[in-house]
């Protein structure tokens, strides 16, 4: 039985950005046939306090939430998974890219490339040379011209391209996911499976299209 699972999004709690109230994500969630989330707001961690109050208070038991963060180097942003909340505060927005990211994998991360070809945050030439552990390449937020590219960039680097969300609004839950095989309970589960390339990408959930 595989699992599929959004790995990127934002909630109104941390994203100024974002307008989706936190209490209504699970049942969103849910309700688009998710197995889980991941939420990743801008430079904040949520924590395991904040998560177990979220799963606690909704109406879908034991749900899989987990939390990574979406860090804004000086140029592109990087999803970064499996740090510790310590670990997170050292990650000052505006970094170099290369170095932040060595920073992130070096302490055991998982790194996505978000939207790694939007023409508003474009990462520059150095992303030819980052080893990231997966490049997005569809999200609510990438245009069809940009999934081109991105999908162009993931396979002339020989990196796994991944799909998710991006949602800021609550209808966008879940309209991209990624599908695992394994077993996934914990962000050390999620980790290891991102890390090792054990997933695949799922178009459009929400028309029940796949490519
Ligand atoms: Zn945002
Ligand atoms: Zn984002």
């Amino acid at each position: 039985m595989s699992l599929l699972i959004d790995l990127h999004m934002h909630t109104r709690r941390h994203s100024r950005c974002s307008g989706i109230d936190e209490y209504a994500l699970i049942e969103e969630a849910a309700r688009k046939g998710l197995d889980g989330i991941v939420i990743t707001e801008h430079h904040y961690q949520w924590s395991q306090d904040e998560i177990d109050e979220l799963v606690a208070t909704s109406s879908v038991p034991n749900f899989l939430v987990l939390a990574g963060f979406e860090y804004s180097s000086s140029k592109g942003d990087i999803l970064i998974y499996g740090l510790e909340p310590e670990q997170v505060e050292a990650f000052v927005p505006g970094g170099d890219p290369e170095a932040m990211l060595k920073q992130a994998q070096d302490w055991g991360a998982a790194c996505i490339a978000a939207h790694p070809t939007r023409a508003a945050v474009p990462f520059d030439e150095r992303i030819t040379r980052m080893p990231f552990d997966g490049l997005e390449v569809q999200s609510v937020n990438i245009q069809h011209h940009e999934q081109r590219l991105a999908l162009k960039l993931a396979q002339n680097l020989d990196i796994p391209p991944t799909t998710a969300s991006d949602a800021h609004r609550l209808q966008d839950v879940g309209a991209y996911a990624m599908q695992f095989d394994d077993l996934i309970r914990t962000m050390a589960d999620l980790r290891v499976a991102l890390k090792h390339g054990r997933f695949q990408a799922v178009g459009n959930t929400a028309t029940g299209k796949s490519q």
